[in-house]
């Protein structure tokens, strides 16, 4: 049996004009400022106005560590919300907005897949509402007007040589990672070293994604540091005075997009951060929103549970005083036996084996979820390839954690292959036994945040940083910034920090590399290992089999 492609799928999509997919959330058309006629964001006005209703229950997706199986976190988020909308209950899911880059690099969107996709995936996976352009803008505004503080004779002394804010540009470009500026001449201003991170991973994302009204927004800006003077001092956002016309260009982008699953109920799609420097979530903004206006909202954090789920509790619940009802953790058959030591090249052939060999990552995730003290319900996200023998013995494993498995077919089947998972999520999250708390609170000593993630979630035995990195943790303390939550930056491969490690992982040690001050978003971003900020784009790009076609569509895009 041949399946069709996610775009194939997509196109054939019967869309309903947005006002429709409005309406089901009570939202006017007067509130939806459409973008086309299947895109609208939703009015800040409106966001304001519906502040006193009570919250719906809020249902988070995440997954085991990834492997280069897959294992359509996005796609089930989007499919549980189309099974909760089958069995009558008032759903909406919210998801990230999609960066240029990754796009024209590597196939693969972030709109879901097969029947449980969003759409216009197409829009989706392009310039969308142009938020991410916005959020290149405001960023390149601020670079411009440091540059050109230092110029017009630096009244703030900043040290040249210790500018921090970059420039960012939606695209994998290796080359600009490191560059010289200001080279040609007096006129030019004062060469110095510096260079582009890719759009998602810049602060602004960050920010506009944690910030819940557009005061907040221009607070969190103005207080993002640029650059540091010779005494080592900061220099901020708001001494070059750019955060107001920031707030301006983002004006638009701080507006939730609403949009459609292929069977018409309505889809946040708004932020994108970066997993690892960053917290992966799609915008408190978009979230609060939702839970306003429907019954279950379906949620999805980057990469797997060990740092998204992780930053998700700990950084985004945290900032938005929201907690999630149900936590649903997606695994795959196919991801467990390549964590049972499978190749890719052999996950068509059946091999329970590797399946109950490889399920210790999924027993640990499992663990570290309930240690946040919230209900857990394993996603089995059925592949057609998946044995019944297979299926039944990640089902059976489950159970001997103290949680349950849920086979899904979303993917072939859309919301009819999910009715079972979306009425137990209905279930647990009406049962309102999440007890949601925090792994540490705000006022541990910075390092020791370090140390309660590191031990509780990555199980590690000790985490390792030099005496430099301890002393610039207590300088922040002493600066006022000791409350801040951690946002860890390591490798979504493995619990530890080498990639190449499987499985549950003991024994094994965090070794800190850097840390950064994200001042503006309020966190504090720990490195752990090679973080990449500016991706490079494959040898054989699959921009290079991107074209429109004689009949005017897109061809090669996933
Ligand atoms: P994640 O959010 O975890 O990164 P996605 O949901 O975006 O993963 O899925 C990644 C890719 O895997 C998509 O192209 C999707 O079509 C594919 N995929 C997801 N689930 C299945 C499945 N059950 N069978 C086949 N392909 C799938
Ligand atoms: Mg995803």
């Amino acid at each position: 049996m041949s399946y069709k492609s996610d775009i194939e799928i997509a196109r054939e999509a019967q869309k309903r004009p947005i006002q429709e997919i409005g309406e089901k959330l009570g939202i006017k058309s007067e509130h939806l400022l459409p973008y086309g006629h299947d895109k609208a964001k939703v009015s800040q006005e409106f966001i304001n106005s519906v502040q006193s209703n009570t919250n719906g229950k809020l249902i988070l997706v995440t997954a085991i560590n990834p492997t280069p199986a897959g294992e359509g976190k996005t796609t089930t988020t989007v499919g549980l919300g189309d099974g909760l909308n089958r069995i009558g209950k008032k759903a909406a899911i919210c998801i990230r907005e999609a960066s240029l880059g990754p796009c024209f690099g590597m196939k693969g969107g972030a709109a879901g897949g097969g029947y449980a996709q969003v759409v216009p995936m197409e829009d989706m996976n392009l310039h969308f509402t142009g938020d991410f352009h916005a959020i290149t803008s405001a960023h390149n505004l601020l670079s411009a007007m440091i540059d050109n503080h230092i110029y017009w004779g630096n009244e703030f002394k900043i040290d040249e040589r210790r500018v921090t804010w970059r420039r960012v540009l939606d695209m994998n470009d290796r080359v600009l990672r490191d560059v010289v500026t200001s080279l040609g001449g007096v006129a030019n201003g004062f060469p110095r070293q510096t260079g582009f991170d890719i759009t998602v991973a810049s602060e602004v994302m960050a920010i506009l994604c944690l910030a819940t009204n557009l005061e907040d927004l221009q607070e969190r800006l103005g207080n993002i540091i640029v650059a540091y003077r010779r005494d080592r001092t900061p220099v901020y956002c708001r001494d070059v005075k750019a955060d107001g016309a920031m707030t301006v260009l983002l004006k638009d982008a701080m507006q939730p997009n609403l949009v459609q699953t292929l069977e018409n109920n309505p889809a946040f799609v708004h932020g994108g951060p970066f997993a690892n420097i960053a917290h992966g979530c799609n915008s408190v903004i978009a979230t609060s929103t939702a839970l306003k206006l429907a019954d279950y909202v379906v949620t999805e954090a980057g990469f797997g549970a060990d740092l998204g789920a992780e930053k998700f509790m700990n950084i985004k619940c945290r900032k938005a005083g929201i907690s999630p009802d149900c936590v649903v953790l997606v695994a795959t058959v196919r991801a467990m036996k390549m964590n049972g030591g499978v190749t890719k090249a052999d996950l068509a052939a059946e091999n329970v084996d590797a399946v109950k060999e490889g399920c210790a990552n999924l027993g640990r995730h499992i663990g570290n979820l309930k240690s946040f003290d919230v209900p857990v319900v394993v996603a089995i996200n059925h592949f057609v390839t998946d044995t019944s023998a297979e299926v039944q013995a990640v089902k059976d494993y489950v159970a001997t954690q103290g949680s349950e498995a849920i086979l899904c077919r979303h993917w072939e089947l859309g919301s009819a292959g999910v009715e079972e998972l979306a009425r137990r999520v209905a279930e647990i999250a009406d049962s309102d036994v999440s007890q949601f708390s925090p792994l540490y609170s705000d006022d541990l000593p910075l390092f020791e945040k370090i140390d309660a993630i590191a031990k509780r979630i990555y199980r590690a035995d000790e985490v390792i940083a030099d005496k430099k990195i301890r002393d610039q943790l207590h300088q922040w303390e002493e600066a006022g910034f000791g409350r801040l939550p951690i946002c860890m930056a390591k490798t979504q491969y493995s619990f530890s920090t080498d990639p190449n490690l499987r499985g549950a992982p003991t024994g094994h040690s965090v070794p800190v590399r850097e840390v950064r001050l994200s001042a503006g978003a309020g966190f504090i971003v720990v490195i752990c290992g090679e973080i990449m900020t500016m991706p490079g784009l494959p040898r054989a790009p699959s921009a290079e089999a991107i074209m429109l076609n004689d009949m005017g569509n897109i061809e090669g895009l996933f």
